[in-house]
């Protein structure tokens, strides 16, 4: 296992605790990750000092989550290192906890949530505290409740998240009483806000390397069913196809993150439910991401599978149209993400699929690209404008609003007619 360095500004802090006769532990996810080799910048100390002693011993504090006996230490570089003191929750209802302190270092770890985030190491003499063998878990890369799983789910749902967003992250397992104890949550999940549960699925979406897996179970606890249920019965190639998004964001827009919740909802050749927006919404998607998913959503299941997508430039034109520019990169994106999870057969024909997939995705997204950006796709790209058809005669508002549309329809099937005599021309024979 990864040896322990905490920052010096940490053990800074910790020495200042110390000093004036309090403990100081470093705690949680920093110990965690450190132990597996992961570096981190967020290292939390515990202590057994109270908040309004910890804010009197450093100069520059913030009180960024006083009453769970939160206070930020902003060191000499202007960085916020959290110190909280002991605790143990007294009453909890599923989604809050009233905390107390006065608590003992063992108490504290123990009303933490998994045994691989219940231990404490001292800053300085590197002495580990791990009353749950965390690091055993770590060694045998499984997750396992602290306590008894059932209760401690009980107390707080999101744990069961937590359990699933933890296991995809670090590639662990899950210890089976958790597992049953995550699925036997399912039901009570609703009680989460909306907030958190957005919160949770957006740090799987940023942490999990490869989420298909999580999300598998996710479904397999009954999660989706409780909580968005139109991804209960999404085929597995949709979640599969999530670990073939590419890495890197694209140029410009959308992130990762928006992606990959985007890509959650698209079905190729499956028009999107009518209510996707009011499921979005529900999720607490804000309006662009919402766009986002919904035009993602539609233009994939215009586009059809990729693999067998036949279109001439015509039929691309339209979709380009129909989608606008800036949908082309996420959506071929996502229609080859798609393509690549469905290829199937043996390693010699699997290895031929996913090169003719990128083959065929190459090929479309450069005659898209080229389409979107030289091709007069919106009314606003055509050479005549309203003033123009008023010229020949056309005044009425809703006649040039029809007109316009119309001429832009005849454009799409060929760009070449997209001349200022040519549409005044087509404008005037029209009925
Ligand atoms: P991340 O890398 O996602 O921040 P983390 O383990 O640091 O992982 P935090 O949410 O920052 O997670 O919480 C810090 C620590 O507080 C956890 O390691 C765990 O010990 C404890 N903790 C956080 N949330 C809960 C919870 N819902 N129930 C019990 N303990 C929790
Ligand atoms: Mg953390």
């Amino acid at each position: 296992m990864s040896r322990i360095v905490p920052p010096p500004a940490v053990i800074d802090i910790a020495r200042t605790l110390e000093r004036a006769g309090f403990e100081a532990w470093c705690v949680g996810g920093a110990v965690r990750d450190a132990l597996v080799g992961i570096e981190t910048l967020d290292w939390d100390l515990a202590t057994n000092a109270r908040p309004e002693e910890v804010q009197r011993l450093f100069r520059r504090t913030v009180p960024v989550g006083i009453q769970f006996g939160t206070v930020g230490v902003l060191d000499r570089a202007g960085v916020l290192h959290e110190v909280t003191t002991f605790r143990h929750d007294v009453e909890t209802d599923g989604r809050h906890a009233v905390v107390q302190f006065g608590a003992s270092l063992e108490e504290d770890l123990a009303r933490r949530d998994f045994t691989i985030n219940a231990i404490a190491v001292h800053p300085e003499r590197l002495e580990v505290r791990d009353p749950f063998d965390g690091r055993t878990d770590l060694a045998a890369r499984v997750i396992r409740c602290v306590g008894e799983p059932a209760e401690r789910m009980r107390e707080d749902r999101l744990r069961a998240l937590r359990a699933l967003r933890f296991a995809g992250r670090f590639d662990f397992t899950i210890d089976p009483a958790t597992w049953s104890a995550i699925a036997g949550s399912a039901p009570h999940l609703g009680r989460l806000s909306m907030e958190r549960v957005k919160q949770e699925l957006e740090k799987v979406m940023a942490q999990v390397a490869r989420p298909a897996r999580t999300l598998e179970r996710y479904r397999e606890a009954g999660i989706f069913a409780a909580l968005v249920p139109a991804l209960a019965d999404a085929p597995p190639a949709r979640f599969a196809a999530i670990d073939h998004l590419p890495h890197r964001p694209l140029a410009g827009r959308p992130g990762r993150v928006a992606l990959r919740l985007a890509a959650l909802f698209a079905e190729p050749g499956v028009a999107p439910p009518r209510d996707l927006e009011r499921t979005l919404k529900a999720l607490r998607f804000s309006n662009v991401e919402s766009r986002l998913a919904v035009d993602v959503a539609q233009a994939v299941a215009a586009l059809g599978p990729l693999a067998t997508f036949e279109g001439d430039d015509v039929v691309l034109r339209r979709w380009v149209a129909e989608y606008g520019r800036l949908v082309v990169p996420p959506a071929l994106r996502v229609a080859l993400a798609r393509a690549r999870a469905e290829g199937g057969g043996d390693a010699v024909e699997a290895e031929a699929w996913q090169r003719d997939c990128v083959a065929r995705f190459r090929r479309l997204h450069r005659r898209a690209m080229a389409i979107a950006w030289r091709d007069p796709i919106t009314i606003g790209d055509l050479a005549v404008d309203g003033d123009d058809l008023r010229t020949v005669g056309i005044t009425d508002g809703r006649a040039i609003g029809e007109t316009l549309r119309a001429l832009l329809d005849a454009v799409l099937e060929d760009p070449a007619r997209n001349t200022v005599d040519g549409l005044l021309a087509r404008a005037r024979r029209a009925p």
